[in-house]
């Protein structure tokens, strides 16, 4: 597959000039794959990097430390690297962010508050009232947030997005289809996450080796309570997000995969449904950024594997560039209603790519430029 699967000539929307963008917490897991995703990249130009006080002066070729398969893309290897503060050395319309939670929240309000259109893939601000959680296939209305979002924080232009948790976002993107079509009333989650999602260097490698290893005690709360409110209603008239109804219990567990999140799910459904309705539910599933044609949309959000021995993470984390959730395994559940295997790239659909879309979203709303 192409990187951009749709072409521009098929789109509605065109920005009217280049959107400048920089990426703070380029360095890392998440921040090289936004580099590696923005190569390219039709609306998209990527003005700024920066990372923490270690590498700011350096060029970023230097300072990467680059992990990824292919080479530092040439466009990245000779911008110099800046510091992670709002300033002219920001060139930007939009900040994408990946950085430690220890630090993101207020960096982010800073660049906020100076304007900058902010795309974080932190927990920080994931569970503000007046921050949208967003992945453009299942609520792209919850942008509608932002202008309350602004008047409320007194920023005139700037504001900040958020992506779930990299469990979060494949795992919803399976449930939407199932929600649309027949309602939600209970998941059962169970998780095998990669070592990536830690960042780098991440998990040491004598703990995972050999080994399964139960997550800490936050990601579980973060799936139980992302999909909620991203999967809920956004209530125009009195702004707020109303929480969906149905009931996650999630136990996560990491394992020595280097990319790709393998997710064991079994769900009771509002209705009866038969099978054959709920695989056609997951395969037809299509959304806002596939009838937007937005560049980074996979043609399929959801991608359903029949055979007995798929989806495997190493044979289809890269669906659709990396951009879809892979389900497999559908089967009627003796416990719920309906169970699965699904799997997902982390540091690409689950967070860089995922900021993207969510960027490329807002631009056709045009909240952007
Ligand atoms: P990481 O590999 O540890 O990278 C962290 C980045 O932040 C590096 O570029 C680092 O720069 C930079 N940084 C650290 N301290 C800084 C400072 N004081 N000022 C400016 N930059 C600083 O982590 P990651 O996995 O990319 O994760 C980043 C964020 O995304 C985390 O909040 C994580 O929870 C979230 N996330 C990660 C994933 C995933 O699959 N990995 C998925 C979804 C969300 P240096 O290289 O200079 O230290």
């Amino acid at each position: 597959m192409t990187p951009f699967p749709f072409s521009q000539s098929q789109r509605g929307y065109t920005p009217p000039r280049p959107i400048k963008v920089g990426v703070l917490g380029a360095t890392g897991a998440v921040g090289q794959r936004f580099v590696q995703l923005l190569e390219g990249h039709p609306w998209f130009q990527v003005t700024a990097l920066g990372a923490s006080g270690r590498a700011v002066g350096k060029t970023y070729g230097a300072a990467a430390g680059w992990r990824l398969s292919a080479d530092v893309p040439e466009y990245a290897r000779d911008i110099t690297m800046v510091e992670g503060k709002p300033g002219p050395e920001w060139d930007c319309d939009i900040i994408f962010t990946s950085l430690p939670a220890e630090i993101a929240g207020e960096v982010e309000e800073e660049f906020a508050a100076a304007g900058y259109k902010v795309f974080s893939n932190s927990r920080n601000h994931r569970y503000d009232p007046d921050v949208p959680l967003m992945i453009p296939e299942v609520n792209p209305d919850h942008s509608n947030m932002l202008a309350h979002q602004q008047k409320g924080r007194g920023w005139e232009r700037g504001f900040i997005v958020t992506n779930p948790n990299c469990t979060t976002i494949h795992l919803v993107l399976a449930l939407k289809p199932l929600q649309d079509a027949f309602g939600l009333k209970k998941v059962i989650v169970t998780t095998m996450q990669a070592v990536s999602g830690a960042g780098y260097p991440g998990v040491p490698s004598l703990d995972v080796i050999d080994n399964v290893m139960p997550h800490s005690f936050d990601e579980e709360e973060k799936v139980e309570s992302e999909p909620l409110k991203i999967m809920g209603r956004f209530e125009e008239n009195d702004p707020r997000f109303e929480e969906a109804l149905f009931a996650v219990s999630a136990t996560c567990t990491r394992v020595a995969v280097r990319e790709g999140h393998t997710e064991s799910v079994a769900v009771e459904l509002g209705r009866t449904a038969t099978i054959e309705e709920v695989a056609a539910a997951l395969t037809e599933f299509e959304a806002e950024p596939q009838r937007l044609k937005l560049p980074s949309a996979p043609l399929h959000p959801v991608v359903l594997r029949t055979e007995a021995h798929r989806p495997q993470v190493l044979l289809d984390r890269d669906s659709e560039n990396a951009m879809a959730t892979v389900v497999g395994r559908l089967q009627k559940c003796k416990v719920l209603d309906y169970r699965f295997l699904l799997i997902g790239h982390n540091t690409i659909r689950g967070a860089a790519g995922a900021s993207i879309l969510n960027a490329e979203l807002l631009a056709a709303q045009g909240l952007i430029i």
